[in-house]
């Protein structure tokens, strides 16, 4: 995601995990436009994201839950479709103005549930296997990030969130393709996630970070770009 503006930075979740796994990659994407190498995006999540949201919003419409996860969660639907829809495009979604950064951070969240007042983000995720223990945490700034959104924005939550895991089981006559849904609940850390973004929108307004000479993409990066980000190959 890149400025919008001249002078307003905008960053996401998903910026955020770069800033995460590495400063140097981050600092040239965000702040040169220098990305690293990928590479042809997978369509299948995308296209099972659309029908999940279709999925669930046909409950919200009849005020319940999906069934494959009633007994998963606590809670009900966020019944407001039409805001829900603007919170899942990162352009309207769930945004927190620093105005001492001149930064944004912006998320776009699947879906939420509501108990007791709170407001709980799910988030749909469509894998191939079963999750390994503990490898929910790869989503934890991600849900972080949405926990906090919810704060600033206004909504109390739980500090906690649901990651729903789609996964297929099996195919039948028809390309009928069955699978099964299981649930993760999520401890979250709304103040992590705004301690990462400054610390991220502070790194893009400081030099480029080293070299890591262990790492191979930074091998590729170095031929690219010279140690001030600016591209020495077009
Ligand atoms: S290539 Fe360099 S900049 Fe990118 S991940 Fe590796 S260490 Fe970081």
């Amino acid at each position: 995601m890149r400025n919008s503006s001249k002078d307003k930075l905008r960053l996401s979740p998903s910026a955020l995990n770069v800033f995460l796994d590495c400063q140097r990659c981050f600092w040239l994407e965000y702040g040169a436009g220098v990305h690293r190498p990928r590479g042809p995006f997978p369509s299948l999540p995308s296209g099972m994201d659309i029908l999940i949201k279709k999925y669930f919003d046909s409950y919200r419409a009849v005020g319940k839950l999906p069934p494959e996860i009633e007994r998963q969660v606590s809670g009900y639907l966020f019944s407001d479709t039409e805001l829900l829809n603007k919170w899942r495009s990162w352009r309207s979604g769930l945004s927190y103005y620093d105005r001492d950064l001149g930064a944004v951070l912006v998320g776009a969240i699947d879906d939420c549930l509501v108990e007791n007042e709170r407001y709980i983000p799910i988030d749909y995720k469509t894998r191939g296997f079963d999750l390994a223990d503990g490898g929910e945490s790869f989503y934890q700034n991600q849900m972080n990030c949405y926990s906090f959104l919810l704060d600033t924005n206004g909504m109390k939550q739980p500090s906690y969130a649901y990651l729903a895991y789609f996964i297929p089981r099996e195919i039948k006559k028809g390309a009928d393709v069955r699978f099964s849904v299981h649930v993760k609940k999520l401890n979250t850390f709304p103040e992590d996630a705004l301690n990462t973004f400054r610390k991220a929108v502070k790194l893009l307004r400081s030099p480029i970070p080293s070299h890591d000479d262990s790492c191979q993409f930074c091998t590729w990066n170095s031929k690219g770009v010279n140690n001030q980000g600016v591209k020495t190959k077009s």
